[in-house]
């Protein structure tokens, strides 16, 4: 007999399902924007309010243990910004699904009774973020070696 708690687990776990499936294209690795000043005091980066040079977009990512850059044009980001979204959405929804399961097995378990706060039961990974069914995700967490 499945409690209500197991419906609507269910419920969310095919609305995560449903979210993965409509990804598409991801990019893994995390951006960094910057606008610069050049340093001559002439230069309209000096002026008051300064126009900075820039934007100086970045693709950072890790591969095989080591970092790689590349500099991306605003053309060339805007054309891949659906892709970076979905590789934040991707990993969302992988924190949701995580974070459901784990909120299944606590229920199973008879774990579900532990306070938010208080330790967690031995051998199970401690739920992060405030709210523990839906954590927030990393803005844009670099790759994790594979
Ligand atoms: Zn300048």
């Amino acid at each position: 007999m499945p409690a209500p708690e197991g419906r609507s687990a269910d419920q969310a776990r095919t609305a995560i399902q449903t979210a993965l499936g409509q990804i598409g294209f991801t990019l893994p690795g995390s951006i960094t924007i910057r606008h610069a000043r050049c340093g001559k005091p002439r230069c309209a980066c000096a002026a008051d309010p300064p126009a900075l040079h820039g934007p100086y977009i970045q693709r950072t990512r890790t591969v095989h243990g080591k970092t790689v850059t590349r500099t991306l044009t605003p053309a060339r980001y805007q054309a891949y910004a659906p892709w970076f979204a979905s590789a934040r959405r991707l990993r969302a929804l992988a924190a949701e699904l995580e974070a459901l399961s784990l909120a299944e097995m606590a229920r199973a378990e008879g774990w579900a009774k532990i306070t938010p706060g208080t330790q967690a039961p031995p051998r199970t990974r401690p739920v992060r973020g405030p709210n523990p069914n839906y954590p927030k995700p990393p803005e844009t967490p670099g790759d994790q070696p594979a």
